[in-house]
């Protein structure tokens, strides 16, 4: 999912796409279709239907026919504006919740380190997560009206 290249030694992104392979896998929320319609210029419902599948009741980002994310293309197409689940990736509370899921993940991410303690993973992946906290609240307080900015 071609996240932004980090620091942190536990994660290495090696630009490989095999994370934006496959059905299924990529969730859009509402405020995710928002942001990449408005950056692609198209209606809301429009880009759904023309970049969207359902599963379930949940909207997925489309394959193409090579079983890619609709909008790979040897680097996501619309990097600035990627759904969340992807900027996210690999810092996750899961891997908090269970450090064995951040063993499974690094099976199919070759950019995910597994040779580290348990311990140094856990705070790595808790001080992206609370980095990306603050980066959010500082993003609400820089565009709150009320904030005096
Ligand atoms: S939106 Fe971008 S990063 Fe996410 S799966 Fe698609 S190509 Fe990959
Ligand atoms: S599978 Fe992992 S290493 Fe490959 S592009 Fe995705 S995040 Fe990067």
């Amino acid at each position: 999912m071609t996240p932004d290249p980090c620091c942190e030694p536990v994660f290495a992104c090696q630009m490989c796409g095999d994370c934006c392979r496959g059905y299924g896998g990529t969730y859009v929320t509402e405020s995710d279709i928002q942001a990449i319609a408005d950056y692609l210029h198209e209606d809301p419902k429009r880009f759904k239907s023309k970049y969207c599948q359902l599963s379930g009741s949940r909207y997925v980002l489309a394959q193409a026919g090579n079983g890619y994310c609709i909008f790979w293309d040897k680097l996501c197409r619309i990097h600035p504006v990627k759904p969340r689940m992807c900027r996210n990736w690999p810092y996750l509370s899961a891997v908090l919740e269970d450090i064995a899921n951040w063993r499974a993940m690094g099976n199919s991410c070759p950019g995910i380190r597994t040779d580290f303690p348990d311990d140094v993973i856990c705070r790595a992946v808790a001080r992206q997560i609370e980095k990306r906290r603050n980066a959010r609240l500082d993003d609400e307080m820089t565009s709150d009206p009320e904030s005096g900015e």
